[in-house]
């Protein structure tokens, strides 16, 4: 039997950054990993000479130095980029995130008074309005926008993407979301917006798009690049990292984990397990039973999600990074072309496009269990109804489904999500990262939470709990 200070179960860019942490200390550190790769949900999947990542995957952060220090992981190449994206509605390419004269003027000019009027009276009314907590996504978005755009800019694409209300949908997932906007900041540019005249056209080929998502930073062929060169650091300093393996137990009272890799079982022990992966594939592999638990897990539920990987034969087909379609009659919520990311990640005069839908795997009647052919064709048909594409350019499909992929936060999950953390982080386990603690963030939230995690053991704290430690989220 093997002995490590540190077990880690998920192989993703968080219990990779704590890796990469302790073993610059030292610490010995044994990485488990269900795939055949590393990276999680930030991996890159290779198929016919396309590379392709799950969806959109930049890499922004607003901490300088996390910043600095994954710029210089070595061999680990980004490219600076101004993101540019835009939504499809009223039947238009619209801006997006929203400038408001162009949102305004793309609108039923009786829509488009209205709005305007709505959004302006409610920048007066808050100021009078006693304050309440707002507990939904939905009295989130009234207090800041008001009714009107409420309804248009919140309310479609959030019901496809969550497949309910958002009336229904926790106001953490918008503090997890624009924490990192600075909310006045917004207000002032849209109000400085509206005050200018915008000619911009609708179309897919406008090429005078504001960049006003910030700056990102992309890998050259893919975001598996970041993932591989934090596991690159890990097992320079020590790490053994494993993947391609099944765990099937874990014992907290031997202090052990007991995983199969090929034919043969293998048993490790540990001074501390970090815990990556899915809060009921945990809970299911460690000893210790609750029916309270068990009741609070079952009502936390993750959102899973279907990729349409098209494959097309030309040069690409906009110049935007991404594109986001809140309309419910057409299938898919957003568009990647990976082409406009990295030239490197198609062969040369093909370009490709990544379609996401989200669904619950669970749902019997969920377009999960759709057949590949059938979702392709699906998503082939509105992306040509929609101006986006031809058919007649398609040389290949690609289906990919990714379970678990977002945490769902109804009105009631922060209470389940409390009990089930405080029974599992029970003697010698910390858990981490988006998955394994339900926390709604992105890649670089995830890295960090593992450096915080580490540093916490590092400097000898008593709490080794990251669980509502403040990790700065940005909106993507
Ligand atoms: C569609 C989509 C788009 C996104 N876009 C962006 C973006 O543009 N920018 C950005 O910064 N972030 C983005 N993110 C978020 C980003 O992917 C995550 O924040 C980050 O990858 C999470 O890393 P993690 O280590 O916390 O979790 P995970 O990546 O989920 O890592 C958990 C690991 O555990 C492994 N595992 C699971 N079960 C077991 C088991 N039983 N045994 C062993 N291993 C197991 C998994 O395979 C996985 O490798 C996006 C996420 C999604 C889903």
């Amino acid at each position: 039997m093997r002995s490590f200070d540190f077990v880690i179960l998920g192989g993703g860019v968080s219990g990779l950054g704590f890796a990469k942490r302790m073993t610059e200390q030292g610490h010995s550190v044994l990485v488990l990993e269900k795939e055949a790769v590393v990276g999680g949900l930030s991996r890159t999947l290779v198929y016919n000479g396309f590379y392709l990542d799950f969806c959109a995957h930049r890499f922004h952060t607003n901490n300088r130095e996390l910043l600095n220090e994954v710029l210089a992981l070595p061999g680990l190449k980004m490219t600076r980029h101004a993101k540019k994206s835009r939504i499809y509605m009223f039947g238009k390419y619209l801006k997006y995130p929203f400038e408001l004269q162009n949102l305004l003027r793309a609108m039923p000019l009786n829509d488009s008074l209205m709005a305007g009027l709505s959004f302006a009276w409610n920048l007066i009314a808050k100021r009078f309005r006693r304050a309440t907590t707002l507990e939904s996504y939905k009295d989130w978005f009234v207090h800041l926008y008001g009714r009107r755009l409420y309804r248009i800019m919140c309310r479609p694409y959030t019901s496809k993407i969550w497949h309910t209300d958002p009336a229904n949908i926790s106001a953490d997932w918008a503090e997890q979301r624009f924490q990192g906007e600075n909310l006045k900041r917004l207000l002032k540019r849209i109000v400085k917006k509206l005050l200018t005249l915008d000619f911009s056209t609708y179309n897919l080929d406008d090429d005078s798009l504001a960049p006003d998502g910030g700056p990102f930073y992309y890998p050259r062929r893919g975001i598996q690049e970041l993932p591989d060169a934090l596991a690159k650091c890990a097992m320079e300093n020590g790490a053994v990292i494993e993947t391609g393996v099944t765990v099937t137990d874990v014992s907290l009272g031997e202090q052990t984990v007991t995983y199969a890799r090929s034919e043969s079982q293998e048993l490790a022990s540990f001074g501390h397990l970090i815990s990556t992966i899915p809060l009921g594939a945990f809970y299911a592999l460690q000893e210790r039973r609750s029916p309270e638990v068990e009741q609070a897990l079952a009502g936390l539920r993750y959102m899973d999600i279907i990729f349409v990987y098209v494959f097309l034969e030309r040069a690409p087909l906009s110049n935007d990074h991404w594109l986001y379609f809140p309309d419910s009659d057409i299938v898919f919520n957003r568009a990647v072309e990976f082409a406009n990311w990295s030239p490197d990640m198609c062969p040369p005069g093909k370009t490709s496009v990544c379609f996401d839908i989200t669904a619950f795997a669970d749902d019997r009647d969920s377009l999960w269990h759709a057949g590949d052919e059938a979702l392709a064709a699906q998503v082939l048909q509105d992306a040509e109804r929609v101006g986006y594409l031809q058919r007649s350019d398609v040389c290949d499909t690609y289906v990919f489904r990714v379970r678990q992929a977002y945490p769902y936060y109804d009105l009631a999950y922060k209470e389940k999500l409390d009990t089930v953390v405080q029974f599992l982080e029970h003697g010698p386990v910390s858990l981490l990262g988006r998955t394994g603690m339900f926390q709604y963030n992105n890649s670089d939230n995830s890295i960090e939470m593992g450096f915080l995690l580490a540093d916490r053991f590092l400097s000898g704290e008593k709490r080794r709990s990251i669980y509502q430690a403040t990790v700065k989220a940005v909106s993507y």
